[in-house]
């Protein structure tokens, strides 16, 4: 049931967590005001005109699987199905810049991983045996990390274990939550090739993931106050009792209701006494400007890179991405000697040849994630709070996932589900 006509729910941030809360509310009836403190919405996954480059880049380059259920009833939402590209088949290509040796992963179709059969379909001089490490993963306790799962050494670890876990974890295996990945397994890959294709943005993170939200949620009725940042929410005992909207108290109704869906570092300043798990490692992204395309129109060349820089190469038209998760030791690194060093990879990684250096734009995002550990994974925190009309969205939450858009997009509609049986509580 619909919160009555004369509530309203107010939802701090308009990240993924934020815009996905509001996309279920506003499609139950509700009345919805979203406060962002940024001039637009997107949050950890927005897109800019870059004046050097004179073009749209994302901040970081962000990887979908076609098994991110949440993420495809998101984008049914708001009429963006079209806006995701990626190859038509489930195949991830890798190279190895020590070798340049290339082999593809192709899982097969169905739950039965015959693809592990075939030598020619799986990370080569690796045995189907050695992919027992996936069960091991799916059994990990909370306290365990990935290497304790499948250990530290070999080429399946090298070539698999270690990228994946980079890329989905944004933490180095010795430390990374095995709890993490066995969902991302189960969801995806143990599914089989339907569930696992790989998908991004076709044009941009805003034009795919963000703006049909906004535009779609504005023309149902929702209010956006952009360039509008909650410092302090008023609490009674029991419930939220105000907004402080850059000085300005918003007063709350009896039956209204708030989904802070800020970053957890926000989150812990607005909501005294609550634990949150702490910023992880950074994620750098660096954007080359290619001197013409090399991905037609619509068309996306993702290519997983070992032994160098870079981690992920994307191509989309003249544009060519390198991802370096959990990215510590880059943080202070000067960002010429990042585009210099990641150059070569990309070059052997879209076959480049001899393409001088082109103009390069480094993105440094410090607090990408949050630190998925064993540890840090325990002090997520649930979606109610004891205040029963605050709830709690955002990829920190527990929702069991790695900090990802699917787990954004999950926390948001886990949120205002929550706040749909509320109202219906209520109103019985
Ligand atoms: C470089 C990079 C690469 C990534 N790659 C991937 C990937 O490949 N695949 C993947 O699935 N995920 C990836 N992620 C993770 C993904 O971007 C996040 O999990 C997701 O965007 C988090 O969404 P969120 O809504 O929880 O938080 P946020 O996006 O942080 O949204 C919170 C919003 O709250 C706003 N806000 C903060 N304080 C206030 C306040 N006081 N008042 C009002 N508003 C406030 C912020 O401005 C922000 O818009 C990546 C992240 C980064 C940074």
């Amino acid at each position: 049931m619909a919160p009555g006509l004369s509530s309203r729910v107010h939802i701090i941030g308009a990240g993924l967590a934020g815009l996905a809360a509001a996309v279920r509310l506003t499609a139950a009836g509700a009345a919805v005001t979203v406060y962002e403190s940024a001039p637009r919405a997107g949050g950890r996954c927005r897109s800019y005109h870059d004046p050097l480059l004179d073009c749209v880049i994302d901040n970081g380059n962000h990887l979908m699987l076609s098994g991110n259920h949440a993420i495809m009833a998101y984008v049914k939402a708001i009429g963006a199905e079209d806006r995701l590209a990626g190859p038509r088949d489930a195949i991830f290509p890798f190279v190895d810049v020590a070798t340049a040796a290339r082999w593809s992963l192709k899982p097969s179709d169905g739950v039965i991983p015959w693809w592990l059969f075939n030598p020619a379909r799986r990370v080569p001089n690796t045995s189907v045996w050695q992919y027992l490490s996936v069960a091991r993963v799916m059994r990990a306790g909370s306290g365990e990390t990935m290497t304790a799962c499948v250990g530290a050494s070999g080429n399946l670890y090298r070539n698999f274990w270690e990228p994946l876990t980079v890329a989905v974890l944004n933490t180095a295996p010795g430390e990374a939550a095995a709890g993490l990945m066995s969902p991302v397994l189960r969801e995806t890959f143990l599914k089989g090739a339907s569930a696992c294709r790989p998908l991004v943005a076709r044009d941009s993170l805003a034009a795919t993931l963000v703006d049909p939200a906004v535009d779609s949620l504005t023309r149902a009725g929702a209010r956006f106050k952009f360039g509008t940042r909650i410092r302090g929410i008023a609490l009674s005992a029991s419930r939220a009792t105000a907004l402080d909207a850059d000085d300005t108290a918003i007063p709350l109704g009896e039956s209204d209701t708030v989904i802070l869906a800020a970053p957890a570092w926000i989150a812990e300043t607005l909501l005294p006494g609550l634990t949150a798990p702490p910023p992880g490692e950074p994620i750098v992204n660096v954007h080359y400007r290619l001197p013409r395309p090399i991905a037609a129109p619509g068309e996306v060349r993702i290519v997983g890179v070992v032994g160098g820089a870079a981690q992920w190469v994307f191509a989309r038209g003249d544009i060519a991405s390198v991802t370096i998760s959990a990215a510590s030791d880059f943080a202070d690194t000067p960002a010429e000697e990042i585009v210099t060093r990641c150059w070569p990879d990309v070059a052997l990684a879209l076959e480049l040849g001899d393409t001088t250096l082109p103009p390069a734009r480094v993105v440094k995002e410090k607090r990408a994630t949050f630190a998925q550990t064993p540890a840090a994974a325990k002090l997520r925190p649930g979606c109610r709070t004891t205040f029963a009309n605050l709830l709690l969205a955002g990829d920190w939450t527990d929702t069991g996932l790695p900090a990802t858009i699917e787990g954004a997009v999950r926390s948001g509609f886990t949120a205002a589900a929550e706040t749909l049986r509320l109202h219906a509580a209520k109103a019985a």
